[in-house]
């Protein structure tokens, strides 16, 4: 209805149409009229008024059965009220039903409505007191044309009045909705940002991870191994933090003879085996080409040899298959230095560590050498 001005006059036609009944009743002598025929015409005026009027306003609104029935029960409840009080002797009689039509019309609330047939009632008792309907001047001799005529201005003025109220709930409708779509379009991008932001923070953490991972083998790289080693130093200063260092034996030789596919094989071989067999807080990295360090934080040089010559042993049975079918394998040979025993920075730790792991391959290979004090590489 809001905003359609067909629908706006015709709001005010009806308005005044329903009135006119009411009119006619109110001029109508019950002395003159035979019994049955006044309360027929009673009946009909209300049944107009409450039925045929708030159909017609509302049949096209998606709730017209609720507000038919809201105006038609105010209108019964003001028709009740307004002869209780005694309103019918008044020449405005006919008036007091406006308001409640008017208010149902408007807020379509029992209510409201109720409230509003309440105060017909009470203007309906005041006019009848103080003789005021038929005291008025303007008025003068009442005659059903007068209460047409003033009908039809009071609904006009009233409709008017219900037009821009409607037309300004309509107006903080519009806002409030427009308000409530921008405030869904903002959460639905915040909500992807959220989503891109979490992508982001994945991706970061993936390249964080690759970052520090040796692509072959899967192990820390060497990066990762001083980092670690330092953090490991650091938390176990005054603990033990133990290293090894392994070297595969005569990987030139077994490249040459087998290829570097071959090779590669290998090295992710020997890396499965050393993550196998070391705990999850030891650190293991492929420290460079074929060769690998552990970490071993609150492990002493002895405890680190004997797993250190597991993994010699693991790695002296493993057997990978060429492309002939023929079974190879390689071994290894594994240094091991302690902190704070054999050194006392991380570079000297990892420098005696090699110079186990030296020591190893000029014994003969294949074997773990835990670092010994010599008296020229003492400083
Ligand atoms: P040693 O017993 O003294 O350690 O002899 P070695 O032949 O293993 O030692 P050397 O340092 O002379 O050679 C290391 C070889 O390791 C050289 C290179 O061919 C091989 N190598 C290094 N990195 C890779 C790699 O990523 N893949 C393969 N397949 N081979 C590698
Ligand atoms: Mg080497
Ligand atoms: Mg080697």
């Amino acid at each position: 209805m809001i905003g359609d001005n067909n629908t706006n006059r015709n709001l005010w036609i009806i308005t005044g149409l329903a009135s006119i009944p009411f009119a006619i009743l109110a001029f109508v002598d019950p002395a003159k009229v035979k019994f049955p025929h006044i309360y027929i015409l009673f009946v009909g005026a209300c049944l107009f008024n409450g039925l045929v009027v708030p159909f017609v306003l509302f049949k096209n609104e998606p709730d017209w059965i609720q507000k038919t029935l809201a105006l038609g029960v105010n209108m019964i409840f003001a028709t009740l009220w307004i002869d209780y009080t005694g309103g019918t002797s008044s020449i405005f009689y006919p008036n007091f039903y406006l308001l409640p039509i008017i208010a149902a019309t408007m807020y379509c609330g029992f209510i409201d409505s109720f409230l509003t047939a309440f105060f017909a009632g009470l203007l309906s008792l005041w006019f009848q007191y103080n003789e005021l309907g038929l005291n008025l001047a303007i008025i003068g001799e009442t005659s059903i044309l007068v209460n047409i005529i003033f009908f039809f201005l009071l609904s006009s003025i009233l409709g008017y009045l219900i037009k821009i109220g409607r037309e300004q709930q309509a107006s903080t409708m519009k806002i409030t909705s427009e308000l409530e779509t921008a405030y869904h379009q903002l959460s639905a991008s915040h909500e992807q940002l959220q989503s891109y932001t979490e992508i982001i923070e994945k991706m970061n953490k993936e390249m964080e991870q690759l970052a520090i991972t040796d692509e072959l083998t899967g192990l820390y790289n060497y990066r990762y191994f001083q980092i670690a080693l330092d953090k490991e130093l650091k938390k176990n200063k005054f603990s033990v933090v133990s290293l090894f260092m392994l070297d595969i034996d005569n990987f030139k030789l077994f490249n040459d003879r087998h290829g570097h596919l071959m090779g590669n094989r290998m090295l992710a071989e020997i890396a499965r085996v050393i993550k196998e067999n070391v705990r999850g807080v030891d650190t293991a990295v492929r420290y460079g080409g074929e060769e690998f360090a552990v970490i071993f934080p609150g492990m002493d040089s002895n405890e680190v040899a004997q797993l250190a010559e597991r993994i010699r042993k693991i790695v002296e049975n493993t057997y990978i298959k060429t492309g002939a079918g023929e079974p190879v394998s390689v071994t290894v040979s594994i240094g091991v230095a302690s902190y704070p025993r054999d050194a006392q920075t991380k570079s000297e730790l990892i420098s005696h560590a090699d110079l186990a792991l030296y020591d190893a391959k000029q014994a003969g290979r294949n074997q773990v050498c835990i670092f010994k004090k010599r008296p020229a590489l003492e400083s």
